[in-house]
């Protein structure tokens, strides 16, 4: 899986782990970070390791992917959650903003398919799940370049889920919301509230339950089930 250092990366390799399964996962760069992770992983009882690789560029795709075949002999299931923000109004947007939250959103997407995807078609199955957000469907103020980096992983992944179903490879997309993560814990406590009114179960979401959604849509418990995009927001509209 791509980004698992922290946020809500790190609750899906541990959620993963829990469930039993291999992690292997990335970072742009090894640190005391990754090996904690690694450490907290292997705790649980799984085969865990990081890799130091910037999934946007194609070449250190392809060189992570080949480094887990070798090192764990197969890639079951795929999770792309890897993602950042660069927010301002399209207005003062620069095309430096704009190129680099697409290219990293969704270019990893790409990246990242077309490096695993050779396995998966020769062992005939896997599970991709990429992680998009329910601003990918609904837009939002200030991350135009997000939420249309959010929107193309939409059309990537149901265009793969088409080109790979005849290998039983599924490809779905998990949308969170509001979650709470670290970069929540600064935002002050009545801005939490009005956000919170919003959103009809009024509360943001958990790390950990958007790993369970990720968990449900790469298991066989849901083998018929691909091309879907799972909201995971709390019944926000326009989800
Ligand atoms: P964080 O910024 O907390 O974590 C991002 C992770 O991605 C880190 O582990 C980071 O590792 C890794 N990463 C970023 N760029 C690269 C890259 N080029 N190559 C390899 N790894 C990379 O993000 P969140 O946990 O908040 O978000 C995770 C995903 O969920 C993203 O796709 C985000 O868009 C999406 N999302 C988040 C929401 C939220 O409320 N937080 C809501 C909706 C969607 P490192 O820094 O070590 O390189």
């Amino acid at each position: 899986m791509t980004g698992a250092t922290r946020g809500i990366g790190h609750a899906i390799a541990v959620r993963f782990a829990k469930e039993g399964c291999n992690v292997a996962f990335c970072g742009r760069a090894r640190n005391d970070k990754m090996v904690a992770v690694e450490e907290e992983l292997a705790s649980i009882g799984v085969k865990a390791k990081g890799y130091a690789a910037d999934v946007a560029n194609y070449d250190s795709a392809q060189a992570f992917v080949k480094d887990v075949l070798a090192d764990f002999g197969k890639v079951d299931i795929l999770v792309n959650n890897a993602g950042i923000t660069d927010d301002a109004a399209v207005k003062r947007m620069t095309e430096e903003q704009f190129d680099r939250v697409m290219h990293t959103n969704l270019g990893s997407v790409f990246c990242m398919t077309k490096a695993i995807q050779p396995s998966m078609w020769k062992q005939g199955h896997g599970s991709i799940v990429n992680i998009g957000s329910v601003v990918g469907v609904a837009g939002n103020y200030n991350q135009a370049n997000y939420a249309a980096s959010k929107a193309a992983i939409l059309g990537f992944s149901k265009s793969c889920a088409k080109e790979f179903a005849a290998r039983n490879i599924r490809v779905n997309v998990v949308c969170p919301g509001f979650i709470e993560t670290e970069m929540t814990a600064d935002i002050p406590q009545d801005l939490m509230n009005t956000w919170c009114s919003r959103i009809p179960m009024k509360r943001p979401g958990t790390t950990d339950e958007v790993a369970q959604a990720c968990v449900f849509l790469a298991s066989d418990m849901c083998p018929y089930i691909t091309s879907v995009m799972l909201p995971v927001c709390g019944g926000m509209e326009d989800a």
